[in-house]
């Protein structure tokens, strides 16, 4: 654990009103979204004037959260978002420890300005780039850390039904359904007051999980025929290639939490899952264990990656084949080493 002290914070965003941006990681997830937004709402009540700029588009299945309308994407009007960013008093960095994490051209810019940064996040390994840094790997998501540091800068009469959601949204996703080894007897605490706060918690989960479009349990299919066991390993891979994307239309979010199923083979306690992204130009991974394997190590030492000891990602500039093949020869010469 990291932290500035929370005195800092408070004064940091009391009157009188400043100008705040907040960014959360490139590729946003439910947690990310979650807390910038969950952030924002709060800085909003305070009488901030407040700015949400995503590196890039977040997925379909994270559009209905309250807020969306007002988060600007950076990809789409770089002078515009770097105007945003230099003018702010302060910049809000929320589910991500490294600048680069918004993207290498982002994250230059970022690491460019003289402004202050604020880092509120759950991932090892932070970075130091900002002033005030609230990295606790114990939780289980950004959001309850968020709502954790709002608790303790008596802040959470502040938090209204569309805060709420939007933190509720981060808890639900990033701990799989309330189901990772994270969450705890306060993560159900801190949903038992965000429920008391008017959250309509089954349209959530309606939102989130039950809005499939047929293409995307098409592209499921898809992906779990090229699910994969390496033998005498207890690990897993999947893939999906350039043309099985292509097949199925895919949108922004429908690979989101495929990975899992790498990991529910019986036995099995790591996985992999690749996706050849053609544009980018590389193979972006997702890695999941169990137990004691440190997937963050090992996204670290092979992949140009991180993220926490049971959930990261990486990525490769081999061909898809190639990942593959080098991930097989990893898991059998080096799994063993990342027991911790
Ligand atoms: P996912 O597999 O869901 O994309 O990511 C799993 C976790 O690893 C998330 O917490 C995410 O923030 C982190 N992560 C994913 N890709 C990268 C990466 O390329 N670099 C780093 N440092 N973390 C990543
Ligand atoms: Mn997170």
């Amino acid at each position: 654990m990291k932290h500035t002290s929370i005195d800092t914070l408070k004064q940091l965003i009391s009157l009188p009103a400043k100008t705040f941006a907040i960014i959360p990681h490139r590729n946003p997830d439910g947690d990310a979204i979650g807390s910038s937004l969950g952030l924002y709402h709060v800085l909003k009540q305070l009488g901030h004037k407040v700015e949400v700029i995503s590196p890039n588009e977040y997925p379909n299945f994270l559009a209905w959260m309250p807020g969306t309308a007002a988060i600007k994407i950076y990809d789409f009007n770089k002078p515009a978002g770097q105007h945003i960013l230099k003018n702010s008093d302060c910049i809000f960095t929320l589910d991500f420890n490294i600048l680069s994490r918004t993207g290498d051209e982002m994250g230059a810019f970022l690491a460019s300005l003289p402004n202050d940064f604020v880092m509120i996040d759950h991932h090892q390994m932070p970075g130091d780039y900002a002033k005030l840094t609230f990295s606790d790997t114990s939780f289980g998501s950004t959001c309850e850390l968020l709502y954790s540091l709002l608790e303790q800068m008596d802040l959470t009469d502040l938090v209204h039904q569309e805060a709420a959601t939007c933190i509720y949204t981060g808890i639900v996703t990033d701990s799989g359904s309330f189901r990772f080894p994270k969450t705890t007897a306060k993560t159900h605490q801190v949903v038992a007051a965000l429920i008391e706060k008017g959250i309509d918690n089954p349209k959530i989960h309606h939102a989130l999980f039950d809005n499939s479009s047929f293409n995307r349990l098409q592209l499921m299919g898809r992906a779990l025929q090229h699910l994969h066991l390496i033998p005498d390993t207890q690990a897993s891979y999947l893939y999906l290639n350039e043309e099985d994307l292509h097949e199925f239309s895919h949108q922004k979010g429908d690979t989101e939490g495929l990975v899992n199923y790498g990991l529910s083979i019986s036995g099995i306690d790591l996985t992999a899952f690749f996706i050849e992204r053609k544009e980018e130009g590389i193979i972006k991974i997702s890695f999941r264990s169990s137990g004691n394997l440190d997937v963050n190590l090992f996204a670290r030492t092979y992949f140009e990656g991180g993220g926490h000891i049971n959930a990261a990602g990486g990525k490769s500039t081999l061909s898809l084949d190639e990942t593959i093949q080098r991930y097989i020869d990893i898991v059998k010469q080096h799994k063993q080493d990342f027991y911790v």
